[in-house]
């Protein structure tokens, strides 16, 4: 038997492409009466750094806050588009927005497993800088490693009707 999909993790660096994947994890999470959690990893400041710049574990407290709040603003707005074009409901299908700090590969994996999640999906592409390869190395670790099953998305080469800029 086919194990269900009961919750996704979709996992975003707030790029284009991956916004544009959060509308499979809506539909996916529509079809299949699912929940998504969200994930985005902060990549952290190496410690010599944070001691140049001088950042104290409450700046990281409140820089944790700031993106946790950028999210939820991320996805009200993000989901008035989406509701526009595939219909409701999408702000209630989110359960959870996790924002760990870490390596993106590992803490998408961790995630994963401890949220018992039942497939990931994130785009093919993301902020880093290898738009020419096949995959960016985020997805390209996570399909590699991820004993779940990966949706990756690409983003399509025509324009797009619901417009991420700005988002
Ligand atoms: P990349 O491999 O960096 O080109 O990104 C490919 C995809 O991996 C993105 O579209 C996101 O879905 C996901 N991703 C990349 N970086 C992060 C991150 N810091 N947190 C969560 N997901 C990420």
């Amino acid at each position: 038997m086919i194990p269900q999909i009961k919750k996704i993790l979709y996992a975003t660096d707030l790029s284009k492409n991956s916004s544009y994947a959060f509308l499979y994890a809506t539909d996916m999470a529509k079809r299949h009466g699912a929940k998504i959690v969200i994930i985005h990893v902060m990549e952290p400041v190496p410690s010599y750094a944070e001691v140049y710049a001088g950042i104290t574990d409450e700046m990281k407290r409140k820089q944790k806050d700031e993106a946790v709040e950028s999210l939820k603003k991320h996805l009200q707005e993000f989901c008035k588009k989406a509701e526009a074009q595939i219909g409701p409901p999408c702000v209630e299908l989110v359960s959870k927005i996790l924002v760990p700090l870490g390596h993106p590969p590992e803490e998408i994996l961790n995630a994963a497993d401890k949220e018992s999640c039942d497939v990931i999906i994130v785009g093919s592409h993301g902020k880093g800088f290898l738009a020419h390869t096949f995959l960016g190395s985020v997805s390209n670790a996570v399909l590699h490693r991820a004993r779940k099953p990966v949706f990756i998305i690409p983003l399509p080469v025509e324009k797009i009707s619901i417009d991420w800029d700005g988002i």
